[in-house]
């Protein structure tokens, strides 16, 4: 499930999730990812082999080298397997929001070959690097257990090189009481299921569900009636999710491109920022101006500058970078300066906001503002020649 915050934390964990989205086919992660045909993944209890090695030192590398993207046969399990700087990660997502996360400190020689072994049953999942097991970093609930086609992706790029991969349905790895526990005293917000349900009323084509009252309804419809035709069309369904039955760690909204559902958090289904932002990543979603197109390909990230790789950057290291290029980039916030979907959608969730409570884009306009960057002309005239706003909402925020 794709239930995502707009801008602090889990952006960068939704960023990555939109990507897996569009994984299977002809996204920017598949040109480096091999897809392993006739090849399967058993959800529940399993075990995936492989082995690896490093063709040149990335201990320094700011990029993911991805050692496997797969989704079980049943789409119910996802397992990422990811070198990045001097950890390699591996996550196993699984039970409707679970999500079992190791991180191991690799000291990887380049040349050298290593074995890794990843295995799980039910609520368990162990991880084996060269035959030495790797403790488990957390097991815990999130909001974005994303389902995507079924398939195996091995990383194919220069730095690695990966083979003799094996998937079993035997697995070595015995449940323990803690990690069934966990998974049984876990509720998962099953917003599909809310999804699902029968339409409140249907809104441009858009069908409202599972919103508490009439009021909650007509602010959304008044915030529909803002965007241009073309992405209402990008947006199937609204569903308004309790608080209780988000996750804890869950974020306010989320985009589901799969069923083009826009998700909204009670406590905050109101604020511009969040329900422009989830509607720019289901319209981007639809024009593909992020996804679904080559790295050098990407406009947006020709005028910004970014691209997802830097979400792999540290976070202390980057908050520093961000605090000094972010005003000449044109950057908003710190989950757009990692990745370009992000800050597009963040763009117009400003936007949007903007336009409700009178605030101009003037000050980053103005060449002898210390907040200006030539930037913030280009991404507002993109956005606007994109259908991502209105010439009438464009003017106002761009007006003295
Ligand atoms: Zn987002």
């Amino acid at each position: 499930m794709d239930v995502r915050r707009d801008y602090e934390r889990s952006c960068q964990v939704a960023a990555v999730l939109f990507f897996l989205l569009l994984l299977p086919q002809g996204s920017a992660f598949a040109t480096s990812l091999r897809t392993l045909e006739g090849q399967r993944i058993h959800s529940d209890a399993g075990s995936i082999d492989l082995r690896f090695r490093l063709r040149e030192d990335i201990r320094s590398d700011q990029h993911e080298h991805a050692l496997l993207i797969g989704v079980s046969a049943d789409s119910r399990e996802r397992y990422e397997i990811r070198i990045v700087n001097d950890k390699l990660n591996a996550r196993r997502y699984f039970g409707g929001c679970l999500l079992s996360a190791f991180l191991y400190a690799h000291d990887f020689r380049v040349g050298d070959w290593h074995s890794l072994r990843f295995s799980w049953n039910g609520a368990t999942t162990e991880l084996l690097v060269d035959q030495d097991s790797v403790a488990l970093h957390e097991l815990l609930a999130v909001d974005d257990l994303g389902t995507v086609l079924p398939g195996v992706g091995l990383g194919r790029e220069s730095s690695l090189e990966i083979g003799g991969f094996r998937s079993s349905s035997d697995s070595p790895t015995v449940q323990t009481s803690s990690d069934r526990d966990f998974a049984l005293g876990t509720t998962c917000p099953n917003i599909d299921a809310l999804i699902g349900e029968a339409a409140q009323e249907n809104q441009r084509g858009i069908a409202l569900k599972h919103f508490p009252d009439q009021r909650s309804r007509d602010t959304i419809t008044s915030y529909l009636n803002l965007l241009p035709d073309p992405m209402t069309s990008a947006i199937a369904t609204i569903v308004y999710v309790e608080d209780a039955r988000m996750p804890k760690r869950g974020g306010l909204g989320g985009a589901q491109p799969r069923s083009r559902s826009l998700v909204l958090k009670g406590s905050s289904f109101s604020d511009p920022t969040v329900f422009f932002h989830e509607a720019a990543h289901l319209y981007d979603f639809r024009v593909k101006i992020n996804f679904g197109v080559p790295e050098p390909q990407n406009e947006w990230a020709a005028i910004s500058g970014v691209s997802c790789y830097k979400k792999a950057t540290d976070i202390a290291e980057f908050a520093e970078y961000f605090q000094k290029t972010h005003v000449q980039n044109g950057i908003l916030a710190a989950q757009g300066g990692q990745c370009a979907s992000e800050d597009l959608a963040i763009w117009v969730g400003a936007v949007y906001d903007y336009y409700l409570k009178n605030k101009t884009f003037t000050d980053m306009m103005n060449p002898s503002s210390p907040k200006y960057s030539d930037k913030t002309r280009k991404k507002l005239d993109f956005l606007l020649q994109k259908g991502f706003f209105s010439q009438v909402v464009y003017d106002k925020v761009t007006s003295r």
